[in-house]
């Protein structure tokens, strides 16, 4: 069977994989150079940087993305990694000597001392939470079907709780609040429209500190860990692609799709921007869900339920970002790679703001990257790399990214300064990145950083359309941001392909 993959990010390249392996002519046709989408590097004058994902979740043995690479042969060298995270007037930054895994609890208890009591419940939430999710990878048995339902019960009083019910319930101060769901602002949701169960999961105690013992008495992995990938994330998609390649694959980079034909209700080609069509049994597109469905299709195509879908997707937002060379070594003021800097711990304020196209020009928070912290090589002989960035809306109200840009950028690095001295001074590459740099890097008109929002209700388009033969992936179909959720789409249409197209 002949099948074209529109895009080459990691949706994309993990459907390639599986279909190579079962032989089927497989052609994936990329606009960019490169394989990876977002997870490519941005190389300039001699310096490189991450343009999307930092540290990565799943890169361990039976995790998922380390597993993928395995069915490959192939095992990238990781390293543990963690972030850190400064409030205004609280800063949880790994302590130079490691403090055991409840050091973030004890700093707590010690900065908001009247809420004590709500954050050891706190704990035991998220241990019980922790627990759950451990015993629902482990082999199906009675046993473990009745520890999770007991170690549920000691929490099913919050089962029905948005974050800000719970955080309030157990929290009198907003900025103790925010050191729990502030990292929702950056996913555009508002924490009353997510349910409490997640906020053990996307704060993940390891993830702050990579001294923290993951395993289990029996060598387990109990709690989730984030890693670096020795050299960039960009290893994992040129890994995959190698692969692919080698299998029969085969790649059209600097290719832009720009009609998918149908004829009765079935996907038959693709119309590329060079003008030739390809024919193929199956089409799978990634990208912007309203840019595949009503640019490359037309909605003409689409039953009602779908285009209500569509109609009613809630995306993330957009980042604007710097990436930064310097002549000094910023690790000197920021010790850990990854920091988080809040700025506002009015999150309902911040994903209003992000959603009616008002930047808060830094003001709301930033996050700085040390890329050249794991990879020295990123950057020339006694450089480094830094890349700040901060959720920001698409489009900004009575002005153009173009026009802001640059009294964005400056406005950042003034910010950044505070915890990185001098910095100003010691810039010796600056490249601003703005929405309109990420909507024509992935070829869409609104591009949202993670996909879908994670909101509770939010309906997703299902993978299988309601075209013949065309199925949709990668992160615009999947709510829950990040790497892996974004992959595991390419198992799941690999499955629908099977079932539908092969029967
Ligand atoms: C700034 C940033 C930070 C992130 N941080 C993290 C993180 O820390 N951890 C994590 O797990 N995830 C993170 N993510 C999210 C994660 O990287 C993405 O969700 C995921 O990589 C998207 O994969 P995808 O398969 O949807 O493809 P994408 O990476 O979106 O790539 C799609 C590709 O398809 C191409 N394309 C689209 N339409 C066409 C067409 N018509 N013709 C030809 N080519 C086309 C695009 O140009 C692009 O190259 C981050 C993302 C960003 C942007």
């Amino acid at each position: 069977m002949k099948i074209i993959i529109i895009g080459a990010g990691i949706s994309s390249l993990t459907l390639a994989v599986q279909l190579v392996k079962d032989h089927h002519e497989v052609i994936v046709i990329d606009k960019n150079s490169r394989p990876g989408g977002v997870m490519a590097l941005y190389q300039e004058n001699g310096f490189s940087f991450e343009q999307g994902p930092l540290l990565i979740g799943d890169m361990n043995p039976e995790e998922a993305m380390y597993e993928l690479l395995k069915s490959i042969n192939v095992t990238l060298p990781t390293q543990r990694c963690d972030r850190g995270l400064v409030l205004k007037d609280y800063r949880f930054i790994k302590p130079d000597r490691f403090e055991g895994k409840n050091w973030r609890r004890e700093l707590a208890k010690k900065y908001f001392p009247q809420d004590a009591a709500g954050i050891d419940e706190y704990y035991r939430f998220y241990e019980a939470l922790m627990r759950i999710r451990f015993l629902s990878l482990q082999k199906p048995s009675l046993f473990n079907k009745l520890k999770t339902a007991l170690t549920f019960m000691s929490i099913r009083k919050y089962q029905h709780m948005s974050c800000d019910e719970f955080t309030k319930a157990l929290f009198s101060d907003p900025d103790l609040r925010a050191v729990y769901t502030g990292i929702l602002a950056d996913f555009c949701v508002d924490p009353k429209e997510i349910n409490c169960f997640s906020i053990p999961f996307v704060n993940a105690e390891t993830a702050f500190d990579d001294r923290i013992d993951i395993y289990d008495h029996k060598g387990r992995q109990y709690y989730p860990a984030f890693n670096y990938v020795t050299g960039g994330v960009q290893k994992i998609p040129e890994a995959l692609a190698e692969y692919i390649e080698k299998h029969g694959g085969t790649f059209l980079y600097n290719t832009t799709v720009t009609k998918i034909n149908i004829e009765n209700n079935t996907a038959k080609s693709v119309l590329l921007d060079n003008g030739k069509t390809i024919d193929a049994d199956v089409i799978v597109s990634s990208g912007g869900a309203h840019e595949v469905f009503y640019k490359l299709i037309g909605k003409e195509y689409l039953t009602d339920e779908y285009d209500h879908i569509l109609q009613n997707l809630h995306r993330m937002e957009a980042v604007f970002m710097l990436h930064l060379g310097v002549d000094y070594d910023p690790m000197q003021y920021q010790k850990q790679a990854l920091v988080y800097y809040y700025g506002t711990s009015d999150l309902e304020g911040a994903t209003y703001r992000l959603r009616n196209n008002i930047y808060h020009n830094g003001d709301d928070g930033f996050l700085i990257f040390i890329d050249s912290f794991h990879a020295p090589e990123f950057a020339p002989e006694g450089k480094h790399c830094i890349t700040i960035y901060t959720v920001a809306p698409n489009i900004i109200k009575d002005s153009t990214w173009e026009q802001k840009k640059e009294e964005y950028a400056e406005r950042l690095i003034s910010l950044a300064e505070k915890h990185l001295p001098e910095l100003h001074k010691h810039i010796v590459f600056k490249k601003v990145i703005t929405a309109d740099y990420y909507k024509e890097y992935t070829n869409t008109d609104f591009f949202s950083f993670g996909g879908l929002v994670p909101a509770d209700g939010q309906v997703n388009p299902p993978h299988k359309t309601p075209i013949k033969n065309f199925y949709f992936i990668g992160s615009q179909s999947e709510s829950n941001g990040g790497i892996t959720p974004t992959s595991s789409g390419g198992y799941k249409v690999y499955d629908l392909i099977k079932s539908t197209n092969l029967k």
